[in-house]
């Protein structure tokens, strides 16, 4: 009964608030993305790696706006809490297929928040001897930073509100509306700390 309670306000106009970025507008600082990328990194041997799940849906809009002969692998990582904080305790559960080393990687975020989950990954990645590695975000929420990183590319900067859609969920669903939406405060105020730091909204 429960269950079904949950599947039934799990609609679009229970969860779903104001439109924060349009598709139109997503698409449009993606090819802008896509260029900056593309001349600045002529002649590199470039991996685009990608933070499963939400970055998938980024990743894949901003390859096809890059004019360069690149590649692109993935990672799945969990992240845990404690006593609801996010801690930077992050484990990963699938690693790269292929090896980094001499080569230009640029990691693919849907968004930085606090930063711990980055900045993990970039400790990570550099001891395996890459060329350069920098990061391109779709989304910078700065505000809530715990630890500093420096990110290359930025879609665009954002204040606090929890956000879904392209590629970032709300308990693992809406991550395929093409546009970015707050989320219905009425609906979801109770969920929404628990969420920031449960490892299951990657
Ligand atoms: P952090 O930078 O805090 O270590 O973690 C970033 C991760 O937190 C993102 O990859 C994303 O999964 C999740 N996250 C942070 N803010 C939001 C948000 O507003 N909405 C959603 N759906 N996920 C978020």
């Amino acid at each position: 009964m429960k269950e079904y309670k949950e599947e039934r306000e799990l609609t679009k106009s229970n969860i779903l608030g104001n439109i924060l970025f349009p598709s139109s507008e997503i698409q449009k600082r993606i090819s802008e993305l896509g260029k900056q990328i593309t001349n600045d990194y002529k002649g590199k041997d470039v991996l685009m790696v990608s933070v499963l799940r939400g970055g998938v849906i980024f990743l894949s809009d901003l390859v096809k706006n890059i004019d360069l002969l690149l590649s692109i692998d993935f990672m799945s990582i969990s992240t845990y809490g404690i006593n609801g904080d996010s801690s930077g305790v992050v484990r990963i559960t699938k690693d790269l297929d292929e090896s980094i080393e001499g080569k230009d990687v640029i990691i693919v975020e849907d968004i930085i928040d606090t930063g711990l989950t980055i900045s993990y990954l970039l400790r990570n990645l550099k001891s395996r001897y890459p060329n350069s590695i920098s990061i391109c975000t779709l989304l910078d929420r700065d505000i809530r930073r715990i630890s500093a990183v420096d990110i290359r590319y930025v879609g665009f900067k954002i204040g606090e509100k929890y956000i879904v859609g392209y590629g970032l969920d709300y308990k693992q669903k809406f991550r395929n509306l093409e546009s970015i939406y707050e989320l219905n405060i009425d609906t979801v105020k109770k969920d929404i700390e628990s969420l920031k730091n449960n490892s299951n909204f990657k």
